[in-house]
């Protein structure tokens, strides 16, 4: 039953927050696969995308414009890649629905 998201998301859990609101958190990948790796994660759980409807749609948007808000924030918005794995076979390893956001390969020469 214990989702290791949902708990970090209530701060039961530690981890790099970097934002957050009433809906989701953002916070660093603990083990980063780009010089930046975020990961948008709704406050709400949802085992994976297909968890969502028309209802509840507006979490998919909010994850899509926090993104570009980070990517912003960070100031890779020139490069970025989102991703959402969905599904054991597609590598989704947490389930609790989650968008990574990676960039800065530009800014630190020497990494992909
Ligand atoms: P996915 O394969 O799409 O389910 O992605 C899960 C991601 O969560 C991986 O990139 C992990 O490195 C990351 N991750 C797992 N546990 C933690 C944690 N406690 N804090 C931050 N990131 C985590
Ligand atoms: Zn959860």
């Amino acid at each position: 039953m214990t989702c290791i998201f949902c708990q970090i998301v209530a701060h039961e859990l530690p981890a790099d927050i970097v934002y957050e609101d009433k809906e989701l958190a953002v916070f660093k990948d603990i083990n980063p696969d780009a010089p930046v790796h975020l990961l948008i994660v709704p406050k709400r759980h949802f085992d994976s995308l297909n968890s969502l409807d028309e209802e509840t749609a507006n979490i998919a948007a909010k994850m899509f414009i926090t993104a570009k808000r980070m990517a912003e924030a960070q100031g890779i918005q020139s490069g970025y890649r989102i991703m959402i794995n969905t599904g054991r076979e597609a590598g989704q390893v947490i389930r609790h629905l989650h968008m990574h956001l990676m960039g800065g390969w530009g800014r630190k020469p020497g990494r992909r």
